[in-house]
């Protein structure tokens, strides 16, 4: 028998080999080179032309030894993507030979033209130049013989590009006013506060032969139409089942390739619906957990290619089960290796976190649209609300022990100790050990899970960027206006001020806190007493984006200028009515060139069959080829009308220039025509046979990726 051709990868040996990190530039920089650029990363300053050529000479060195022929600057525009231009180390000589060289100028800076990226009206076409800055804190690396060199993005005139400029910016307002409020809590050794982030990732798997006879998957990313498979997810046996041959050997192979490029993938998992998996990575720096996830996306498609899938990263890419999302585990953590959302043994004398605690809460509900806000999106809008996913209202779950804790503190009274902790299963051969002090809430968008903060409502193929500089940003003002109001205390008066400062603040956000079920309708209701924002859709949320409260959070941090501001707000409402843009007109596609002469041929074939029998046997009834073929004629003549009122409608909506207008109406006009074509498209489905339909089934591509 053939023996198995499993190369055994030797992790430790592969991890981060393909990284020029820490352990490199230790390795290789001169002492100084490696100091100078270590103080410029951790003091946030810029580095000096001498040292950026220094390490660009020696990262090119490495990085040719690595396969390496280009460099890139790596950055993230406001596309959601990541995007790269490559250029080649050659320069050419004299007598015809070529020398590899990289200088620092371009390692430190880049000009790429930009005038092809969104920019909500920042730039004109005409001023195309635009400058990539490189991010030292975030490690290059070497992916298919390019260095690739993590960089920020922004115009001619300064305007952040990107998400990466305000991603940093957010991080080091936090810093800022984290370390101030540490000082004044008694703790003068730390120095700095970082943001943690772990984010997992979930995806779908179909065959890639399959996927390339779907249109929608092709140009959208979901199934803009498909009856339902006969097996969904009901009898819930998919969640954490044994991998398939098929996937566990994908899984493997992305697993090896992420480790390469340094990413800790930690956990792989099947999910809730057929044919989708899960991957979480262990938490990182939010900066680098942030380039990591976008690896994360693009590898998985990458190794999907190479294993005849392929990926799907969309929110809902299937009507009628689950769609994807992306939990974002979120705590600050500081150089003393305090992880300040540890509520530890004695949360109540634990002031630092009781404060942390009460900044995240009252930043979550002060500023729960701009959160909301951050994640909404085309794609997600399906998923938010639908019963799989945290409901468009903002949320927090703390749980019973913290519940204790928040009301002791707005009571003044003392803890009540936690009952019997140590979990015991029953049977004496299991250990017993103890229980963690909250449970999970599935269905909380923000959720406490024992030492940080879980958002779940940023969609699977959201850049991680983008609530995390709303988080940041909000729990810095929080903590701001706190530090304002203990900058002139005396260090023995802290304590006694902080509590009754902690007191008030709970009291006025404490509407935010909710520990029961999400999914259910009351909840909504009872959000509504409470006052708490519903924001079921993009164009419903958009405005707030550019209230006056959060215009004011956002420019006195200095994270965005009312221009980049109102530049984003305007990319986002475009990007949305251009999506459902170019969905109605894929769904148009299919409906006029596939599907109705796939079933004008079924019907022809009913017809054939029953002309025929009637001219070989007049007497034979035929009640079911007539029955079946008077539900085709009635279901074909309603996709008619209703293909037809999409089509008008689309027309209007490419008349209407206020950029919200737009997006309302492709909300609830065209969103809802594409709805009523599928409904009836689907019912003929439902009864076409598979060989004559012009695109593979939801069962096919559900069970496909074994
Ligand atoms: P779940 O049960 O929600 O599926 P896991 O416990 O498997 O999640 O994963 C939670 C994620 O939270 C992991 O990516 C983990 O690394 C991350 N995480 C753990 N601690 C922290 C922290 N202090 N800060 C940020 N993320 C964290
Ligand atoms: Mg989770």
């Amino acid at each position: 028998m053939e023996m198995s051709k499993e190369v055994k990868v030797s992790v430790p040996e592969i991890y981060g080999s393909l990284v020029f990190g820490d352990r490199v530039m230790k390795e290789r920089l001169p002492k100084e080179t490696y100091k100078a650029l270590h103080q410029a990363i951790e003091e946030g300053r810029s580095l000096d032309l001498n040292v950026a050529n220094t390490v660009a000479a020696i990262m090119k060195n490495w990085a040719i030894e690595h396969g390496a022929t280009h460099f890139t600057h790596w950055f993230q525009p406001m596309t959601g993507f990541t995007a790269e231009k490559h250029d080649s180390f050659i320069s050419p000589m004299p007598n015809g030979t070529a020398l590899m060289e990289f200088s620092g100028k371009e390692l430190v800076k880049g000009e790429p033209d930009a005038s092809s990226f969104p920019s909500g009206g920042i730039r004109a076409t005409f001023e195309a130049r635009g400058y990539t800055a490189w991010d030292p804190s975030s490690p290059a690396f070497v992916k298919d013989g390019t260095l690739y060199i993590p960089t920020a993005f922004c115009a001619y005139g300064g305007q952040a590009l990107d998400k990466k400029t305000p991603l940093l910016k957010s991080m080091e307002v936090l810093n800022r006013e984290a370390v101030r409020m540490l000082h004044l809590l008694g703790l003068p050794e730390v120095k700095r506060v970082d943001v943690s982030l772990g984010s997992e990732q979930e995806y779908f798997l179909v065959d890639k032969t399959l996927y390339k006879q779907r249109k929608d998957l092709l140009f959208t990313g979901r199934t803009l139409l498909g009856a339902a498979a006969p097996k969904g997810q009901e009898m819930e046996d998919h969640y954490f089942g044994v991998l398939k041959p098929r996937i566990a050997a994908f899984m493997h192979d992305l697993d090896t390739e992420l480790w390469k490029l340094g990413v800790p993938a930690k956990t792989k998992h099947n999910e809730v619906a057929p044919a989708q998996y899960e991957l979480a990575p262990i938490f990182e720096n939010i900066n680098i957990a942030v380039d990591h996830n976008q690896l994360v996306m693009e590898i998985m498609k990458k190794v999907a290619d190479r294993h005849d899938f392929a990926c799907l990263l969309h929110e809902k890419p299937f009507e009628r089960i689950n769609g994807s999302g992306k939990h974002n585990n979120w705590s600050m953590c500081t150089d003393t290796g305090i992880n300040l959302l540890d509520p530890g043994d004695t949360p109540m004398e634990n002031l630092a976190f009781l404060v942390f605690l009460t900044a995240t809460i009252a930043a979550v509900d002060k500023y729960a649209d701009a959160l909301r806000c951050a994640v909404a999106t085309a794609g997600n809008d399906h998923r938010l609300g639908a019963n799989e996913a945290p409901p468009a209202v903002i949320s927090i779950f703390v749980g019973t022990e913290l519940e204790h804790v928040l009301t002791s503190l707005i009571n003044g009274t003392p803890l009540e100790s936690a009952e019997n902790s140590v979990m015991k299963f029953g049977a004496h051969v299991l250990p017993a050990f103890h229980k963690d002090n909250t449970d999970r809430n599935r269905t909380s968008p923000f959720a406490f899970t024992g030492n940080k903060f879980e958002f779940r409502m940023p969609g699977s193929a959201l850049s991680c960027a983008d609530p995390n500089i709303v988080l940041n940003t909000a729990v810095a003002e929080m903590l701001s206006e706190m530090n304002a109001k203990l900058m002139d205390v005396e260090p023995e008066d802290i304590e006694d001020t902080v509590r009754p400062l902690l007191k008030n603040m709970l009291m006025e956000h404490q509407r935010i806190i909710f520990n029961g079920n999400g999914y259910t309708d009351e909840w909504l209701e009872e959000a509504k007493k409470r006052g708490l924002p519903n924001l079921p859709s993009v164009p419903d949320a958009m405005p707030s984006l550019i209230s006056e409260k959060n215009l004011a959070l956002f420019t006195k941090h200095r994270i965005f200028t009312a221009e980049e501001l109102n530049a984003r707000y305007a990319i986002r409402l475009e990007n949305y009515s251009k999506t459902i843009h170019i969905e109605a007109l894929t769904l148009q596609d299919m409906v006029r060139k596939d599907f109705t002469p796939a079933l004008f041929r079924y019907m022809c074939t009913l017809e054939t069959e029953i002309l025929q029998k009637r001219a070989v046997l007049p007497d034979l009834p035929s009640t079911l080829e007539e029955h079946i073929l008077q539900h085709m004629s009635s279901v074909a003549e309603a996709i008619g009308i209703r293909i037809e009122k999409m089509e008008d409608d689309l027309r209007k909506a490419e008349s209407i220039g206020d950029a919200l207008s737009c997006a309302r109406f492709y909300h609830d006009v065209v969103l809802a025509d594409m709805d009523a074509l599928r409904e009836e498209v689907d019912i003929a489905e439902a009864d076409i046979p598979d060989s004559e339909l012009p695109y593979p089934t939801y069962a096919k591509l559900l069970s496909s990726a074994i």
